[in-house]
């Protein structure tokens, strides 16, 4: 193994424990009970050594965003008591690579890949973990379900055999202003809650998975439950 001393990378459990204060200190501004939010480190573009580092650290939540990516190094990680997310764009052709490699899939964006998966899963005799993905500013460049008609598709996704939707996620879009971050998570907050309030199979909304790292104090703050963070753990990405 390529060995890097502790000093090397420190700055990595520096990092950690300063996103988990800042974390603990939301949670406690806000009212809310301690350790009621998961950190997720993103480790898309890292290298499975300082990935194993962070994971030593006791992060035992991964998010990767390219399928081919994550296979390509899982087998270097210490994957003992670490759940996986898939939290980019999933095409249909990679649904029978990443089913079953991950323990979640964050990025479901649409009914057609949502079936996609569950028939998958189905022929697997799984049950597909996901959440779906909300485009909650309605940007035209996003994909993701757009508000206006989420009940609908999600009524649809909910007579799928085979998947189970655990909650939502989403990628508000760059703000200028905390007001207009803290607004667009404060209504997908909203839309948890209020799909929460019907009964539906295959359906329990437990995860709200908000939050990068300029922005999961505000996350936080407004009810988010599962913090995305890669650059504030692990530095600048170079891709
Ligand atoms: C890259 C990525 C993140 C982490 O981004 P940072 O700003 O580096 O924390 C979180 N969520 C998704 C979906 C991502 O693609």
């Amino acid at each position: 193994m390529v060995s890097s001393s502790d000093n090397d990378l420190g700055y990595i459990r520096d990092n950690i424990n300063e996103v988990r204060e800042n974390i603990a200190g939301a949670l406690n501004s806000a009212g809310l009970p301690e350790g009621s939010v998961r950190l997720m480190a993103v480790t898309k573009t890292v290298d499975p050594v300082r990935i194993n580092y962070a994971l030593a650290q006791g992060i035992d939540l991964i998010g990767e965003n390219k399928v081919q990516e994550f296979l390509g190094k899982k087998d270097l990680l210490h994957l003992d008591g670490v759940e996986k997310h898939l939290i980019g764009h999933l095409q249909e052709n990679k649904v029978k690579k990443i089913l079953g490699q991950v323990d979640m899939i964050e990025s479901v964006d649409s009914v057609a890949i949502a079936k996609a998966l569950a028939d998958r899963a189905v022929s697997e005799n799984i049950t597909a973990e996901v959440l779906l993905e909300v485009n909650i500013g309605e940007e035209e460049a996003k994909t993701g379900f757009l508000p206006e008609r989420f009940g609908e598709e999600l009524a649809e996704i909910a007579e799928f055999k085979g998947i189970h939707v655990r909650g939502l996620m989403s990628v508000p879009p760059i703000c200028e202003t905390e007001g207009e971050i803290r607004g667009y998570f404060n209504k997908m907050h909203k839309l948890f809650v209020d799909i929460g309030s019907k009964k539906r199979d295959n359906v329990s909304m437990e995860i709200l998975s908000l939050g990068m790292s300029g922005d999961y104090v505000y996350a936080v703050a407004e009810g988010s439950n599962l913090v995305r963070v890669g650059s504030k753990i692990f530095g600048q990405r170079r891709y």
